[in-house]
């Protein structure tokens, strides 16, 4: 075994991978379709939104001086001139002592400088009775002061300002705002394709019979559903035996990819094959990172056909590993090529109801609970056995509470660090 002063910190680790990534081309696409990617260019406002003064409520547009002192003991009568619903514009101006019935959103005839809501006028009982109707009068029982319930032009938007800059995720108000300025389609950085190889003799794919001493391949899966989750393209390469022969045409099969994960075969005590492989194909280093658990990582690159280099992840092959292993080093890789520098997870601080071991000098990663007592205070309950192989302990947890190096155990009432895997941002 080596040395603990030989393996590297994750920090370092992290920092070498993403030397490797850069934001991938831009492409254009439907607007929908474009959900969660990053915007390659700002996007200016064509034009005002509103395009035009326009009203904020159902009522009437009327010349605000005309209603001074209006109240329901003495209100105002205003002549009706016209009815104008959204989508329609009225040239005809109001006049003193006239008004406009107007709809949400209608334009502001010229002449009007406020609206009168419903609610303010003699309307519900207009409703109701034809006669006060069709006097084509109106009862103002309320002042409306000068630009009362008026949108006005360009208050949203500024023609010729930046509506969205680039380097923005596009969130559903995004895609919104980018089709209230008439987009169809929008350019943004590319989703990065990550073509994932589960290796080892054992490895079989579910939906086969499993034979004696094998298993199911849970890596391929779980990898492929964090690269999807994380904004990436995941393509499944399929499981490669422990051969020099098929290793190296199914790593060959992945070269197209943006970034190719393999999984298994990094370890010491390991078939070499693997390692001979991936060193030969590519130049790939071997690193054990001080961290539990995943502590065997391979990193590097293959170069494709005409040149490019494919960087290459070598995860551990024991499911929590991998996994723990993508979150914290493929996670900032897809990231990067999307676009997005915002890959550090929100952590909060817990108070760990355990007694959690880190005997050996690494970064424990734990697989906990956090959740808020009715102290308002955030706590940590471990899920459980925390063994490597163990994906279950996973898949209950919602966050890894993180024991740093120095740290050889935390007990029960210390406060912990926890890296929350379910929140996009913090609270
Ligand atoms: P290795 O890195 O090849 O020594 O694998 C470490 C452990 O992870 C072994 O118990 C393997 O059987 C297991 N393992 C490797 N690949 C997978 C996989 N794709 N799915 C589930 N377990 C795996
Ligand atoms: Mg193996």
């Amino acid at each position: 075994m080596l040395p603990v002063t030989s393996m590297i910190p994750v920090e370092e680790a992290r920092e070498r991978i993403l030397a490797y990534f850069g934001r991938l081309e831009p492409e254009r696409k439907p607007l929908l379709d474009a959900l969660g990617q990053v915007l390659a260019e700002d996007v200016v406002a064509p034009f005002d939104i509103p395009p035009l003064d326009n009203t904020a409520m159902d009522g009437y547009a009327v010349r605000a001086a005309d209603t001074a002192g209006a109240s329901e003991a003495a209100p105002v009568q205003l002549r009706v001139i016209a009815d104008l619903a959204a989508g329609y514009v009225l040239e005809t101006p109001v006049g003193p002592g006239e008004a406009v019935r107007i709809m949400t959103g209608a334009p502001v005839p010229p002449g009007a400088d406020a609206i009168v809501p419903f609610e303010e006028t003699d309307e519900a009982l207009r409703g109701i009775n034809e006669a006060a109707r069709k006097a084509g009068s109106v009862r103002v029982l309320k002042a409306a002061n000068p630009g009362a319930n008026i949108r006005r032009r360009g208050e949203d938007v500024q023609a010729g300002s930046t509506v969205i800059p680039a380097g923005r995720v596009l969130r559903p108000s995004e895609i919104g705002v980018l089709a209230s300025i008439g987009l169809t389609h929008v350019t943004v950085i590319r989703r990065p394709v990550v073509a994932i190889l589960s290796t080892g003799d054992e490895i079989t794919p579910p939906g086969e019979p499993l034979l004696p001493g094998r298993i199911y391949d849970a890596n391929a899966y779980s990898v492929a559903a964090l690269v999807r989750k994380y904004g990436g393209i995941p393509r499944i390469l399929g499981i490669a035996r422990d051969t020099v022969e098929d290793l190296t045409a199914k790593i060959r099969e992945g070269l197209d990819a943006d970034m190719l994960v393999t999984s298994a075969g990094v370890s010491r005590g390991d078939f070499d094959v693997v390692k001979d492989v991936l060193a030969r194909e590519g130049n790939i280093d071997f690193w054990t990172v001080r961290m539990r658990p995943g502590k065997p990582l391979a990193f590097g690159a293959f170069t494709a056909p005409g040149g490019r280099k494919v960087p290459h992840l070598g995860l551990p092959g024991n499911p929590v590993s991998s996994m723990v292993s993508f979150e914290l080093f493929g996670r900032p890789a897809i990231f990067t090529m999307l676009g997005r520098s915002d890959w550090e997870r929100p952590t909060v601080r817990a108070i760990s109801r355990d007694y959690v071991r880190n005997p050996d000098g690494r970064r424990f990663y734990a697989r906990c609970i956090v959740t808020r007592g009715d102290d308002g205070r955030w706590y940590a309950d471990l899920t459980g056995p925390q063994g490597s192989g163990m994906l279950t302990s996973m898949s209950a947890a919602n966050a890894l509470a993180v024991i740093p190096e120095d740290v050889p155990a935390a007990n029960p009432g210390d406060e912990i660090e926890c890296i929350m895997l379910d929140w996009e941002h913090a609270p």
